[in-house]
């Protein structure tokens, strides 16, 4: 499945070669020089995953990271960071950045997709193309289909990113708003109730096999999605 990956990178030549590797991976790339850049892009939307250089003008990557990590809303994101020289890659896997990778450049783009794919995996599972099971439900990311007890589900695009955010983080509470900025991404201009809407939509979807009862609303607080 395509990833929102955003690569923060000063380094022109660089940022433009990692860029369109990734993009020819069928990612969808946002781009930033600085920390600060970047800084204005995850405000407005939570990408899958970050690649950030280590040596960046004005906020190192370092310190940028450990922003990213100290803040609630950010710090699930799934980090790369990228080192011109394994000595300065040797020097930043001692530090604590909580970084999820390291990688070294100059890399080959097999290397860097390599790296990317685990981490998605590790870290973020709805990010990635493999299916997922509960109780009879299953959503295959590749088809985009969904069956319930082998039974096709007629969902649209939006109920079925819900539907997969719920099933790689079953069992948790997700406040309408964690909601928008996982499913949603961009959303400054979306309000908290077009969830209920969507979630009233995709347990509609869900009713014929009698899957709907598996999205829960938890007062208060928001939804999950639960097997007991
Ligand atoms: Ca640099």
């Amino acid at each position: 499945m395509p990833a929102n990956i955003l690569l923060v990178e000063d380094e022109p030549a660089i940022q433009e070669l990692i860029a369109f590797n990734l993009t020819q991976a069928g990612h969808h790339v946002m781009r930033a020089d600085t920390a600060e850049n970047a800084k204005n892009i995850v405000r407005n939307a939570l990408p899958d995953l970050i690649l950030l250089d280590w040596m960046l003008p004005g906020m190192s990557g370092i310190d940028f990271a450990r922003q990213l990590r100290g803040d609630d809303r950010t710090k699930s994101i799934p980090l790369i960071m990228l080192t011109a020289r394994s000595d300065e890659q040797d020097k930043i896997v001692g530090l604590d950045t909580g970084a999820d990778d390291y990688i070294t450049k100059p890399f080959s783009p097999r290397e860097l997709q390599a790296r990317i794919k685990a981490v998605l995996r590790r870290r973020a599972p709805q990010a990635t193309d493999d299916p997922v099971e509960i109780k009879g439900l299953r959503l295959d990311p590749v088809t985009h289909r969904v069956t319930g007890n082998g039974e096709p589900l007629d969902l649209g695009p939006t109920e079925f990113r819900l539907l997969h955010f719920f099933m790689t983080h079953a069992e948790r509470v997700h406040s309408r708003a964690h909601l928008l900025d996982q499913v949603w991404g961009d959303h400054v201009f979306v309000e908290e109730r077009t969830v209920d809407v969507h979630i009233r939509r995709l347990r509609s979807s869900l009713e014929g096999t009698g899957h709907d009862g598996l999205i829960q609303t938890v007062r208060g607080s928001g939804y999950r999605l639960s097997a007991n």
